[in-house]
């Protein structure tokens, strides 16, 4: 029987990966719906391949390209932020959630409370409203399984474990394209270099994230949530070759580690095919041909972004959506020029400081999704004054 799938993002770097381990392996798959935020080209194009029952471009401004597109195809067009989440919730036995940034929020969640197998790649909703998406997939019947190489590994590295044996959980960081640059360096780094990432092939944002680590700390406070660990148990250790993906730590002294190419199929495959593995001609691993793997401590002064994390979740439970909010306008600053790569982490401190002094980061009431939109608007805000203060590259020279 073919399983249901619903791909939010399809037009993105995990969707297009996801389409293309569906490809490769011949899984058995209907897909119900693809969704994308305004890339109409690809999205038409992915539609007439796979005929979803529905293809919806965010943007609402595009539908009209998107119906001409797909007119006589059989796939019917739908457009804006409505006509995202009633595909999110299509009745899916699998729905990929693999939009970037909080416009994934409200859609995940609608795919979680759906009871279907949610596949996370989305992290912003993990990060602002974890605890909130979890029990809801909970509720429902469904489950989340993580796409995240890191997670998946842990997921992996758990199974049939009892959680109370665990002692750390230990995620793995290439540490970026400037791993090995001095801080001046990094001062004067430009989109084209942060964007260059020496192992993965990611989006820009999440690349960027990688060159500051914000990644890794966006990651631990995921990790905190999804496997219920405080981050205190968690650490961050540097592996440049990206082949052990993550490991947990027991309390007899046993680590268990899950080993694998830098290639997103592998936990995409897990999380399609889970509990089962997919069998699929993936590209396997020759750790003769690779030789060596390095590990190294985080240098938490070029990359305070781990330490920004730790605060965030301690600042109280709106912290990590004011830290993200913050990232992205910071990420959105720096790929414009108007901000250097380290004002990144800059804004996000700053940020996280006034909010914490105004008292905004504690505040807890009723609706999640709500609460988190609100706590991204404010962190926003008070981002682009900090922002607006910061000297830009180019009015300096660099
Ligand atoms: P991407 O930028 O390549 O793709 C994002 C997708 O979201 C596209 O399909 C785009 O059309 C859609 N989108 C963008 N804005 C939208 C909006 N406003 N409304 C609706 N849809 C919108 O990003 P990506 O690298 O595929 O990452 C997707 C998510 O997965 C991110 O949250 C990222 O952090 C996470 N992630 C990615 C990787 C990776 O290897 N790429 C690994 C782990 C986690
Ligand atoms: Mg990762």
């Amino acid at each position: 029987m073919a399983r249901k799938a619903v791909l939010l993002g399809s037009t993105g770097s995990i969707g297009v990966s996801t389409l293309d381990l569906f490809e490769a392996s011949g899984a058995a798959v209907e897909i119900l719906a693809l969704t994308a935020g305004s890339n109409v080209a690809l999205l038409a194009e992915q539609s007439l391949r796979w005929r979803p029952q529905i293809a919806v471009i965010a943007d609402e401004r595009l539908l009209p390209q998107l119906r001409q597109r797909l007119q006589y195809s059989g796939v019917q067009a739908a457009g804006g932020a409505g006509a995202l989440a009633e595909a999110a919730c299509m009745n899916a036995d699998w729905v990929m959630a693999a939009i970037v940034g909080t416009a994934g929020l409200a859609p995940t969640l609608a795919a979680a409370r759906s009871g279907a197998v949610v596949a996370l790649a989305n992290k912003e909703s993990l990060v602002c409203a974890g605890p909130a998406l979890l029990q809801a997939a909970k509720a429902a019947g469904g489950v989340v399984i993580p796409v995240d190489s890191e997670y998946s590994a842990i997921f992996q590295a758990l199974a049939g474990e009892k959680p109370e044996r665990v002692s750390r959980l230990i995620l793995t960081a290439s540490g970026g394209p400037f791993l090995n640059w001095t801080k001046a360096q990094m001062e004067c780094a430009t989109p084209v270099q942060a964007v260059a990432h020496p192992n993965w092939s990611m989006g820009a944002k999440i690349s960027i994230d990688s060159a500051t680590m914000m990644n890794k700390g966006l990651e631990l406070i995921e990790a905190a949530y999804l496997f219920d660990t405080p981050a205190a148990q968690i650490e961050v250790l540097v592996h440049p070759q990206s082949i052990v993906h993550s490991l947990v730590e027991y309390v007899d002294g046993s680590t268990l580690a899950q080993l694998g190419l830098p290639d997103m199929r592998a936990p995409i495959a897990y999380a399609f095919a889970w509990p089962d593995r997919l069998d699929w001609p993936a590209p396997r691993l020759d750790l003769a041909a690779i030789g060596s793997l390095t590990f190294q401590a985080p240098d938490n002064d070029r990359f305070p972004a781990i330490g920004l994390a730790r605060a965030a979740m301690s600042l109280g439970t709106g912290g990590p959506a004011a830290l993200n909010a913050a990232n992205e306008a910071a990420v959105t600053a720096f790929l414009d020029r108007r901000i250097g790569f380290l004002d990144i982490a800059r804004t996000c401190e700053e940020t996280l400081g006034i909010m914490d002094r105004k008292g905004q980061l504690a505040a807890a009431y009723g609706d999640p999704i709500a609460r988190a939109v609100d706590i991204d608007a404010v962190a926003r805000m008070t981002a682009s004054t900090v922002i607006g203060a910061l000297k830009s590259p180019v009015e300096t020279g660099t």
